[in-house]
């Protein structure tokens, strides 16, 4: 599934292609999936942006417009196999055509969605609403993130809500954990182990970044970069994934559970449930 460094280099790759170009048409037909797409029609792309997982599309007010005379936003969720490529094929869910090409989005499992909205605007979009700062920007804040962890319930479904920051899944989550020493379920941190994890966060995001994401498996609607390369965040993995292998840090089995409904990976040793005293 793509996480936040998948979408993050999703944008970077396709910001060339679309950016400066106008829309003509938005192809597809799942009206409720691509909610208000021919809205996009006849307007220029004048940025691209990313909140968590999402993708934006800034796209100026067209003047001959009077349905909409706005500018508006493009948003796009990759869902758990998304992903934009230059060539159609039989999983091409929407055909996003410009002034300088095509360029297609491909969906094998339809988890996908997209919509265009007033700028801001996201009421049917709950997780955007109410999204957590960015966790490779200066509004991610190691106080106020220490603040919120010392009130929070389990800690990884915490850190998945996107609340107290946004884009980080399943897998980073796990990996952010495993290296801040924390159990998946524990329950509102110190403020040395909210330090911890604030620290672990932004590393492994910031790796993952740089490293353009990660791929997993070798079957199709795994994540790719749009031209088709692998991400090469995978390689760094070290519990996710890893179930019964030894912890790289102290050679303990890996253990694998399920935490709010997501398979989990963590080291027993390094990542002890820290009982509360009461
Ligand atoms: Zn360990």
């Amino acid at each position: 599934m793509p996480e936040l460094p998948e979408v993050e280099t999703t944008r970077r790759k396709i910001e060339p292609l679309l950016l400066g170009r106008t829309i003509l048409e938005v192809q597809h037909d799942a009206p409720h999936k691509y909610r208000d797409t021919h809205l996009a029609a006849g307007r220029r792309v004048t940025g691209l942006s990313r909140r968590g997982k999402y993708l934006m599309l800034h796209l100026a007010a067209a003047e001959a417009a009077t349905d909409s005379p706005h500018d508006l936003e493009f948003v796009v969720h990759l869902g758990m196999t998304g992903g934009f490529r230059l060539e159609g094929g039989k999983h091409t869910r929407v055909t996003l055509r410009t002034d300088a090409g095509d360029l297609y989005f491909d969906d094998p499992r339809r988890f996908g969605k997209m919509a265009v909205v007033r700028p801001g605007e996201y009421e049917g979009m709950p997780t955007l609403a109410a999204m957590g700062p960015e966790p490779l920007s200066d509004d991610f804040r190691e106080e106020d993130f220490a603040a919120l962890a010392a009130q929070a319930g389990a800690v990884k479904p915490w850190l998945l809500s996107q609340k107290p920051v946004s884009g980080v899944g399943n897998i980073y989550a796990d990996e952010s954990l495993w290296m801040a020493g924390l159990h998946p379920t524990q329950t509102r941190l110190t403020r040395e182990e909210a330090g911890r994890l604030y620290h672990a966060v932004r590393d492994v995001m910031g790796r993952a970044v740089e490293a353009g994401g990660s791929s997993l498996g070798k079957g199709e609607g795994n994540y790719r970069q749009h031209d088709g390369l692998s991400g090469l965040f995978q390689h760094a993995h070290t519990v996710y994934g890893k179930g019964g292998e030894p912890c790289p840090r102290c050679g303990t089995p890996i253990e694998k559970s399920v935490v709010a409904q997501r398979g989990t990976h963590h080291c027993p040793q390094c990542q002890p449930l820290r009982r509360e005293t009461v």
